[in-house]
């Protein structure tokens, strides 16, 4: 592709960013104003500048926007070099530096990395050991405070709430805690997602030289950064100041992580020719999608307004349904997909569709609703894959093979399927090692071998069991470290499973689900052999550029990276691609969908304490989750409430959708799927009508006609003609005004 193909489909402020020789360049812009796709298009831009792509850093938020966007760039430059781009998460980008250079700050080699399940795990076991009475999940952000403290970030500067413990015996609680978590990360050769940025901070504090070869620096979703990415940020462009930002403090959904919306200050006293370009042209969401959105996000007198014009000026009204309760809206939502999938035919597929939730415990009624209608799903975000037990404990087994120190895990596999070696006695033998100063697996290492003999008191029985754990790691360490001939992750998985026989433990464990248990071990199965296409298609290329003077470590082997990979997945990866026979709608958590677009969102639970949370103290941020939320849809949004919640307790609207200027904009229903709204949906999409053959007739009769309406606001709706009616953009309307009013277009 040539520079001005790359330029053509672009409107006038996005080819200006494209194509901007200011060094450091911040877009920021409402949501689906193709800020992602300027930053992509910027980045083959660059490329076709002359800049290598091995000298080109390109930070995004998830690893899902990796993959896309690597892939978007990747048709951009034509060329197969995509993949040699140093693109991927921050924690991504900076294990992939710490794996290379870390030797030299004192990083051992294989590191493992505790994800936060990992890190509380390690905390509760110190609590427990000492019967503490500090709860785990606040001694762990206390943690993670001290640990940027200790880097030269200051509390304030964090953002994490690291203040100092009031009460003494708390505060020595936490200091003892403090202590042996470091320990044992240590111990296990393990590094968190803290240690990852701060410890890379450090390394290109010390040897700025590892990234003397950086040309330029590219950021997406900047507004959720926190101070330590930030400063990776500068470090990374320290040679060559050459930075493009690009985010929507409206869109800052990470402040309980430390994401800071001050960095975009920071980032003009830092830089002070920063050139800031604003997009205002919203190319996603129909205006009437829109419309709703604004008038939720401009309830927030302290935010900067900008201008977000629709490019899809009509459509069909969002939907604010009310339902008695969590069971009925689960079943709604699913005759409302079955209804949509009916009229709309080959226009859409359930891959087109989102249900987005506050949180993931929501997702119970749905799922079990989706599950009878027998319609596919994929979990995305806080609902992980990987954090399912049986997923779980071949992912733990692959860790203590890669990486037997690791007492964690080995703690948690020793006895599965049962060896008899009860709970007590794994205490017992953990406590041991701690004391001892060596790791669970040195310890029973040497029990088996018949070294350093245990103090614990081990049962026949009992040694029996850990020696025949104690070979099955040994064999497997013996197969990855075979040079000639290294056995496949994907094979690995498989000799795990027989070994321990893990089908038949999962049928006489788990009678009523192995079937299910089961599919998701195959669906790792899968997922390993993707990865190892991928790595062998040069796909995940981790190699950095040589750099005189400095000694390279090595690259890791593919265990390692698949489980760096898996730990650092914020999500599944899961017939993403899928064709007809495999389309599944999404269920996702709101923070992880940012980012991302769907032409049909269901938004359920929009109740008072679920958003804005109970738990959570900013309601603007709560706010901006809800306009996150509703700015994913492109054609349809769903919104609704259970009258009810999970607990039997009643409900009320969230106060974000409550305002009466807000009542207009809402259809209480769901939409008619006329042909007019399937023109509209078809024209946002820019696909062709449904063919006739594909629609099904009888879907019509799904539409629900019960009059259990909620009124939202006050002001009287036609309920007669309510479904027929679609917004169209008002350009006159700014905040305060009036919204647009309602036309038939029927
Ligand atoms: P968010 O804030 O949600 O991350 P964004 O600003 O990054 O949104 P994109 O995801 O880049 O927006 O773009 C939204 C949609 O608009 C995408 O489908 C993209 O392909 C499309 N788009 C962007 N720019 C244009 C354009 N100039 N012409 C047509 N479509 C465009
Ligand atoms: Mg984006």
């Amino acid at each position: 592709m040539t520079t001005d193909d790359l330029l053509a489909n672009l409107n006038p402020s996005q080819h200006a960013a494209v194509s901007s020789f200011a060094d450091t360049l911040a877009i920021l812009a409402g949501p689906g104003s193709g800020k992602t796709h300027t930053l992509t298009s910027r980045t083959a831009w660059l490329l076709a500048q002359g800049l290598q792509p091995w000298n080109v850093i390109v930070a995004t938020f998830t690893v899902k926007a990796a993959r896309e966007m690597k892939e978007r760039i990747g048709k951009l430059i034509g060329n197969g070099l995509e993949s040699k781009l140093i693109l991927g998460t921050f924690h991504s980008i900076a294990r992939r530096y710490l794996t290379r250079y870390g030797h030299m700050i004192g990083i051992q080699k294989d590191f493992g990395i505790a994800d936060s399940a990992d890190s509380l795990a390690i905390i509760k076991r110190i609590v427990k050991r000492h019967d503490f009475t500090i709860d785990p999940k606040v001694a762990r952000s206390r943690i993670s405070g001290r640990k940027a403290k200790g880097n030269g970030y200051n509390d304030e500067g964090s953002g994490v709430s690291s203040k100092g413990p009031k009460k003494s015996v708390e505060a020595q609680e936490f200091e003892c805690c403090y202590n042996e978590y470091e320990a044992a990360l240590q111990r296990s050769n393990l590094l968190d997602y803290d240690d990852l940025l701060l410890r890379c901070v450090d390394l290109l504090r010390k040897y700025p030289s590892c990234v003397s070869n950086v040309e330029a620096v590219l950021i997406d979703e900047f507004q959720d950064t926190n101070v330590v990415q930030f400063d990776l940020m500068r470090l990374f462009a320290s040679q060559r100041k050459r930075i493009t930002i690009v985010g929507d403090p409206d869109q800052s959904i990470y402040g309980f992580r430390a994401a800071e919306i001050k960095n975009y200050k920071r980032m003009l006293h830092q830089y002070p020719d920063t050139v800031t370009i604003a997009l205002e042209e919203n190319y996603r969401s129909s205006g009437a999608i829109l419309l709703a959105a604004l008038s939720v996000i401009e309830q927030d007198s302290s935010r900067v307004e900008k201008s977000l014009m629709p490019t899809h000026t009509v459509g069909t009204r969002p939907v604010l349904r009310k339902l008695s309760n969590a069971h009925q809206e689960a079943e709604w939502i699913v005759t409302e997909i079955q209804r949509c999938m009916g009229m709309t035919g080959d226009l859409l597929d359930l891959n087109d569709i989102a249900i987005l939730l506050r949180s993931a415990s929501l997702s119970r009624h749905i799922e079990s609703a989706l599950g009878k209608a027998g319609i596919p799903y994929r979990m995305v975000g806080g609902l992980r894959f990987y954090d399912r037990v049986e997923v779980k404990t071949i992912l733990d087994y692959l860790r203590v093979i890669n990486q037997p120190d690791n007492n964690d895990a080995l703690s948690r596999v020793i006895n599965t399927p049962s060896r008899r070696i009860g709970e007590a006695t794994i205490r017992a033998l953990l406590e041991e090692a701690d004391q001892s100063k060596i790791t669970l697996w040195s310890l029973i290492l040497g029990a088996v071998q018949g070294r350093g003999a245990t103090k614990t008191k081990l049962a026949k029985l009992t040694e029996k069991g850990i020696s025949e754990f104690v070979n099955i790691i040994l064999t497997a360490r013996k197969k990855i470290s075979d040079l000639e001939n290294p056995i496949s992750t994907v094979e690995l998985i498989k000799f795990i499973c027989k070994q321990t026989d893990y089908e038949n433990w999962l049928k006489d464990h788990h009678a009523d689900v192995h079937g299910a248990r089961w599919d998701n071990v195959q669906e790792l199965i899968t997922q390993a052999g993707d990865f190892q296409d991928l790595v062998a298609a040069g796909y995940e290329d981790e190699s950095l550029p040589e750099i005189d003077g400095l000694e390279q470590g090595e690259e890791s082997g593919h265990l390692s990276r698949f489980l760096a990979n898996v730990a650092l997945a914020s999500e599944v990866k899961h017939d993403e691609d899928g064709g007809p026979g495999t389309a599944q709608i999404t269920i996702s958590t709101i923070h992880a969908a940012k980012g991302l677009e769907w032409p049909v969102v269901f938004i359920p639970a929009t109740y008072q304490g679920s958003i804005p949370h109970s738990r959570s103290e900013d309601s603007n941020e709560e706010r901006r989750l809800l306009y996150v939320a509703m700015t994913r849809a492109k054609a349809l949004l769903y919104m609704s409430i259970p009258l009810k919640n999970s607990q039997g307790e009643e409900t009320t609207l969230s106060p974000f959708l409550s305002p009466p200027s807000l009542a207009p904009l809402l259809d209480q229903r769901g939409p008619s799927l006329q042909s007019s709204t399937i023109q509209s949906i078809s024209q946002i999409l820019r696909r062709p009508l449904p063919s006739a053959e594909s629609i099904s007739k009888s879907a019509a009769d799904l539409y629900s006609m019960e009059d259990d309406l909620f009124p939202v606001g006050g002001e009287d709706i036609d309920m007669d003609n309510e479904s027929r009616y679609s917004t169209n953009w008002n350009p006159s309307y700014t905040r305060g005004q009036k919204p647009a009013k309602r036309q038939k277009i029927e």
